[in-house]
């Protein structure tokens, strides 16, 4: 299985994609979890990623993608992948096509995890995670409409978006995913 996962941020696509890797043997991709490790490990991607990070700004396309690169072409991903947080904007998933192309590999099915508004501001103020303050969770959802929302026009144009209600316990989620897979 090959699973792009869309959503803002707070929707519980973290969570959800540990739990399908999982379940599936096949390796959770976040984007998101790679750059806090090397931020928090001090390597030259994380010196480069840091202040967007803590900004609620994207990481430069460049430094995502390269990212990216070097991690698909791992040989666990022989099986199948989750990728949670990547792509962000229209340019990453451009990126993430011919990537894919070169590796011989695509995607099976995209899933935009849906969560009003409202819910995401408390869940990720609950979550204490450094860029988890306001004013950052705030910019992250503006990023969010203006960048990686368009994303679901891209991809439901190729018939491949399931949309899952992900305002519901967790149990309830993964359930309805498993369903729908
Ligand atoms: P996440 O854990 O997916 O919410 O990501 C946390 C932060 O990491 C985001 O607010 C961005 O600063 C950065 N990030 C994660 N994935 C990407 C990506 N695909 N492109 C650019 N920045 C990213």
């Amino acid at each position: 299985m090959r699973l792009i996962f869309l959503g803002p941020p707070g929707a519980g696509k973290g969570t959800q994609a540990a739990t399908l890797a999982e379940l599936r043997q096949i390796p959770h991709i976040s984007t998101g979890d790679i750059l806090r490790k090397a931020i928090a490990n001090q390597t030259p991607l994380g010196l480069q990623a840091k202040s967007h990070v803590d900004a609620g700004e994207l990481v430069p396309d460049t430094l995502v993608i390269a990212l990216m690169k070097e991690r698909l072409e791992q040989p666990d991903t022989k099986n199948g992948w989750i990728l949670d947080g990547f792509p962000r904007n229209l340019s990453q998933a451009d990126a993430l096509d011919e990537l894919l192309k070169t590796i011989g590999q695509n995607y099976d099915q995209v899933v935009n995890l849906e969560v009003p508004t409202e819910v995401l501001v408390q869940r990720m103020l609950g979550r204490g995670r450094k860029d988890d303050n306001e004013a950052t969770i705030r910019r992250r959802l503006e990023v969010y409409q203006e960048e990686t929302a368009p994303l679901i026009d891209f991809y439901q144009s190729r018939q491949c978006l399931k949309v899952i209600d992900g305002n519901c316990p967790v149990a309830n989620v993964t359930q309805s995913l498993q369903e729908s897979l």
